[in-house]
């Protein structure tokens, strides 16, 4: 009778509702069955409650989107979008946002490296805890390269001390929001998007949630050096026009230099005539001042770039394919 009566608590849903799971994935082929089997378990573990899981498949060269389309078919849980080319992480997981129709919305890696294990506390704060989203943030980056984690590192600390916005080290996209915080991110239809910016600029009430890092169960990373050091430039500039105000004071303080040369050079050569030596420093300045020149100019051509984008209006992306 007890044990019984126990049965009929643990199957008792988590929550209420629809959750809608967002996986953007790009040649994950291996992952995709293990990704299934290990939310299942998870949903299991959770009382069988409602869910939809949305895979927007951003341009794979491999066997990704006919899995998905044999994983649709088998489960109409399993949802699909799939692109006409790479678009990009941003881009799948904004397309997933919108087509999500959940009263809960989280997004997650197919590689495993954001566990479903986690859903169970993420609830918990925001039906129990009356928080509005819990997001994930890694406490190590252990089995990373160390180059990437020390990148990764300036990167935040740079990032923090320009942006009036507070970013937090080892955060990652995986978070659980309610219908209410998702409508807010998706008011921002900008055409550079930095969702961990986004998310911190819409606000809201937020926990979070500390895991050790998960190496990735299957596959290889998408990721370039070049490619994150391009996306972290366009985090920067997105969520920050400070860099801009450092090119002007940095003209500023030249200009005040410079002025100051000038009298001092002028007195020199009309009183002692002495001013036409130092041929080498002479072409170190001119050196360091191009070079900075070209540094403010490059400031400002990432902003000029960016308006470039957005004043297009292109779409964030081309879906070539869709489930129902
Ligand atoms: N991804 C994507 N488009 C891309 C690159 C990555 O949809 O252009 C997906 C990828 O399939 C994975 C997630 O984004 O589900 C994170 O990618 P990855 O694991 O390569 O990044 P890392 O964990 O190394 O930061
Ligand atoms: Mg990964």
């Amino acid at each position: 009778m007890d044990t019984a009566h126990q049965n009929q608590t643990e199957i008792k849903p988590l929550y209420d509702g629809l959750l809608s799971v967002v996986v953007p994935c790009k040649d994950e082929e291996e992952m995709l069955p293990i990704f299934r089997d290990e939310f299942f378990k998870v949903v299991e573990a959770m009382g069988n409650p409602d869910f939809e899981i949305i895979f927007v498949e951003d341009g794979s060269k491999d066997a990704t989107r006919d899995m998905l389309k044999k994983m649709s078919a088998e489960d109409p849980r399993i949802r699909y979008i799939s692109f006409s080319r790479n678009f990009g992480k941003e881009a799948a997981m904004y397309a997933g946002l919108k087509a999500a129709k959940g009263d809960f919305i989280t997004i997650m890696d197919a590689d495993l490296q954001d566990p479903p294990s986690l859903l169970p506390e993420m609830f918990g704060a925001i039906l129990g805890e009356g928080f509005d989203s819990v997001a994930a943030r890694r406490k190590t980056r252990e089995g990373e390269p160390p180059a990437r984690t020390f990148c990764a590192k300036w990167f935040y600390k740079i990032l923090n001390s320009l942006s009036p916005l507070k970013f937090t080290e080892g955060a990652r996209d995986y978070r659980l929001m309610t219908r209410e915080v998702l409508n807010a991110v998706l008011e921002l239809p900008e055409y550079n998007r930095f969702i961990k910016g986004i998310y911190e600029w819409v606000g809201y009430k937020t926990k979070w949630i500390e895991y050790e890092n998960v190496e990735r169960a299957a596959g290889t990373t998408k990721w370039t050096f070049w490619g994150l050091a391009m996306y972290s430039l366009d985090a920067l500039t997105s969520f920050s026009t400070i860099p801009l105000a450092i090119a002007a004071i940095i003209g500023i303080l030249f200009c005040l230099l410079s002025t100051i040369a000038i009298v001092v050079l002028s007195i020199r050569q009309l009183i002692f005539h002495n001013s036409a030596y130092g041929w080498t420093s002479m072409i170190c300045v001119i050196f360091f001042l191009s070079g900075l020149q070209l540094f403010c100019l490059g400031v400002l051509g990432q902003y000029m770039s960016k308006i470039y984008l957005e004043t297009k209006h292109r779409p964030h992306y081309i879906i070539r394919e869709k489930s129902k």
